[in-house]
């Protein structure tokens, strides 16, 4: 038994932190970690960004709570500039990733139902995919790991091997309601979904009645250098889940839908006590001041291209501790000739912060706000790391 009065269900590093400051995590006794974690995308503007302490704050002193029983203006107005920023039509706002995803697959589900085909509640997914940690995004992520010993799978979630479009289009049946689907995966390895397979998703959900969803919950708001990475391919979904940078650290997510896909979800089907509140409100419409702010996307387009590069010199010096580079934008992997978990500690010597991820991979997650200058930092940070272990090995 653990001496901590907390659930075990956390394999914590050592360190806690006391402050943030843009791309700097700083401890109790003065250390600074360059933060390329970002609380695994959240942190899309840093620690302390002076336009989110400013929101927040201002909004504390006004007003926190009201419910949703009542008018939420900082709501309505978030909600519009969403739908004004992409293929939307409709928001709701939730805390978190999961319940986002869990309003996608019920919207989904209520589309098929109000257009007459209750038996159309079945969603497919894609082999690595991670949608959260409810009943139903277990279910929905289909990891074994994650359903283990948690009673009966929920019913309706049929996943097929990712990029595979011919187990796909087997996988559809008359049941089928939607196709699920991360544009990038993010806890499955920093994995690409080819442009051609995503197009082809579209084709088949035209095809036979069904909704396309996108889990953009890691991928969203400026991660990428679009404002969604879906954007890249020229897709659009009939329903999205976006949460992580929407909230800069504050917890925000939300479901976006076209007004068709939504057309089911009227007075009282759904609901939520504190989604969408003032103060989550406040600090998305300020992350969105400044994420949609003339030339921030292609700023961030132009430092991951400096980041990716010099990844790329990195992995062609080690070949024997990172095998390649993957992603987009600042979503960004290493793939580990090693296991990750041994890269992972190095470069926590090296007091720069990463993600693990499937697949052995690193993630690397910096804030959308990161200089030039930290971003060779950390490259010489992951470089010496590398040797290290390189010498390690040899
Ligand atoms: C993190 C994540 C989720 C779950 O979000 P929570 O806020 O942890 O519930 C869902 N989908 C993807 C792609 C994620 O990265």
């Amino acid at each position: 038994m653990s001496g901590s009065a907390l659930y075990d269900t956390f394999a914590r590093a050592p360190l806690a932190f006391e402050r943030g400051e843009g791309s700097w995590l700083i401890t109790e006794d003065g250390q600074r970690y360059l933060d390329f974690a970002g609380g695994i995308a959240v942190n899309s503007l840093g620690h302390g960004h002076p336009k989110l302490v400013a929101a927040l704050t201002e909004q504390a002193g006004k007003l926190w709570h009201t419910s949703n029983l009542y008018e939420i203006p900082g709501q309505s107005r978030l909600g519009e500039r969403l739908a004004e920023a992409t293929f939307a039509d409709k928001v709701f706002f939730t805390n978190s990733g999961a319940e986002a995803l869990e309003c996608a697959i019920k919207t989904a589900r209520r589309y098929q139902y109000v257009n007459g085909h209750p038996e159309k509640f079945h969603i497919i997914t894609f082999e690595g995919a991670f949608h959260g940690r409810t009943l139903a995004t277990i279910a929905a992520g289909g990891q074994q790991k994650y359903l283990e010993g948690f009673g009966p799978k929920v019913e309706g979630f049929d996943q097929v091997p990712f990029g595979d479009i011919a187990a796909l289009e087997k996988a559809i049946t008359p049941e089928t309601a939607a196709l699920l689907i991360e544009p990038l995966q993010g806890e499955g390895g920093i994995r690409e979904v080819p442009v051609a397979f995503l197009k082809r998703l579209r084709e088949l959900c035209d095809q036979h009645g069904l909704l396309l969803i996108f889990d953009e919950v890691q991928s969203g708001v400026g991660r990428t250098g679009k404002f969604f990475a879906h954007e890249w391919a020229n897709v659009t979904p009939d329903i999205m889940a976006i949460a992580k940078g929407i909230g800069g650290g504050f917890p925000v997510g939300a479901c976006l839908a076209t007004a068709e896909a939504a057309a089911g979800m009227t007075a009282g089907v759904h609901g939520t006590t504190f989604g969408g509140n003032p103060l989550a409100m406040a600090v998305g419409n300020a992350v969105l001041d400044v994420v949609l702010e003339d030339g921030f996307l292609a700023e961030v387009q132009r430092k991951a291209l400096l980041m990716k590069q010099g990844l790329a010199a990195v992995a062609d010096e080690f070949p024997d501790v990172i095998e390649g580079v993957r992603g987009s934008g600042l979503m960004l992997g290493l793939k580990c000739k090693m296991p990750n978990t041994k890269v992972n500690a190095a470069l926590r010597d090296q007091k720069l912060l990463a993600v693990p991820a499937g697949d052995n991979v690193i993630r690397l997650l910096p804030p959308l706000t990161v200089s030039d200058e930290e971003i060779r930092d950390a490259l010489e940070r992951i470089r010496s790391a590398a040797k290290g272990l390189s010498e390690t090995s040899a």
